[in-house]
């Protein structure tokens, strides 16, 4: 991960010692935000000052992922998640990055954590994530990605308003005695009014994607819900494991096309409009506020992944994207931070976001093949 400048007018990649963009002539000399990279890798981004973010409020079962930002700290600060030494924003120990600012989040829990990250071309991080554990009434994990749409206004408040919301919905539900299904209705309803609340006339409507999962501790069945193009993955963690597959279907442009076989899906995804949505949380689609609900029973280990399309832009075949990072299961954060670092590699040209949820080998439980029940829940 290396730092990259980047035009304030029109994200050009700009040379370290540049004066003026080579592409558009803004001057870039000053007013760009961040230092100049440090040689430590990784670097942080911002010398922002810390901002943890909204908490949410949770029951005493509910566990919060430990949020931490990248950015320089005191090095007397301790690492957030083990309490060990912290060196240029990075756990000594383990590795976890250290508050910040949002340009590169990560979260943990138990067993699974989130990345994200503002990519190499956009100004700000306009994607969000929360991540929560519980264990009433059952440990389980639950977790929300969202990707603002930038042409929106304050697509980044859409996202954290929806994460945060839906996120701790899904667990008050699921501690009152909600079914997976009906809690995730419930949080995708829930998260689609906060946004749609966000809106100061329906002509400036901020707006994003959502996608969440709840996923059983145990193993078990797992139930996905989302709107718009942000995605879920099943990825095998073993030969024996139920295939690795995609759990969602996006709501835009090109599912359209490849729907009605206009066009392949390599043509579609090449296309101008590929990434034209066709619903989304905001006061301006009503229709996205029902969203989809699939339930899916994957015999494991595995993992379950949500992300942004600013990784699986990259890695669109699940097959691909379980080769990105082997052995998520094991260790979610490596495999987290490991997909961030490839889409980074592979050009950062969008915010991107994953969370990775490990799910446990047959020894702990075994399951059925994958079972899709997609389709509109309202
Ligand atoms: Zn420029
Ligand atoms: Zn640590």
């Amino acid at each position: 991960m290396t730092m990259v400048r980047t035009c304030p007018s029109c994200e050009e990649r700009v040379a370290t010692g540049d004066v003026y963009c080579e592409r558009c002539g803004h001057r870039v000399a000053a007013g760009l935000a961040g230092p100049p990279a440090p040689p430590a890798v990784p670097a942080p981004r911002d010398a922002a000052a810390a901002d943890r973010g909204a908490g949410t409020d949770q029951g005493e079962s509910t566990t919060a992922g430990t949020e931490v930002h990248t950015g320089p700290m005191p090095a007397v600060d301790p690492c957030t998640w083990c309490g060990a030494a912290v060196s240029a924003g990075y756990c000594n120990e383990c590795g976890m990055s250290q508050p910040g600012d949002r340009d590169h989040v990560e979260v943990r829990a138990e067993t699974a954590a989130g990345v994200s990250d503002r990519g190499l071309r956009h100004h700000r991080n306009e994607d969000a994530m929360a991540v929560l554990t519980s264990d009433d009434p059952a440990p389980v994990v639950v977790a929300v990605v969202c990707d603002g749409v930038s042409t929106s206004p304050h697509p980044e408040e859409a996202a954290h308003v929806a994460a945060e919301t839906g996120a701790a919905v899904l667990a008050d539900g699921l501690a009152a005695g909600s079914g997976p299904r009906e809690a995730t209705e419930a949080a995708l309803a829930q998260a689609a009014s906060a946004v749609a609340e966000l809106a100061e006339t329906e002509q400036a409507a901020p707006a994003c994607t959502y996608v969440s999962a709840v996923v059983p501790a145990d193993g078990g069945a797992i139930t996905v819900g989302w709107v718009g193009d942000s995605r879920a993955y099943w990825l095998a963690g073993s030969p024996s494991a139920t295939p690795s597959a995609v759990l969602t279907r996006d709501d835009s442009w090109s599912e359209a096309m490849v729907a009605m076989r206009v066009m392949t899906p390599a043509e579609a995804r090449a296309s101008a409009y590929a990434h034209a949505l066709t619903a989304w949380l905001g006061a301006d689609n009503a229709a996205g506020a029902s969203g989809h609900v699939a339930t899916v029973t994957p015999a494991g280990p595995g993992a379950l992944v949500l992300c942004t399309d600013g990784l699986w832009n990259y890695f669109p075949d699940p097959g691909a994207l379980c080769a990105a990072a082997p052995g998520a299961a094991a260790d979610p954060l490596g495999a987290a931070q490991a997909y961030v670092r490839r889409a980074l590699d592979a050009g950062g040209r969008d915010n991107i976001t994953v969370v990775v949820i490990a799910v446990p080998g047959p020894q702990d439980g075994p399951g059925d093949d994958v079972r899709g029940s997609g389709g509109n829940a309202g």
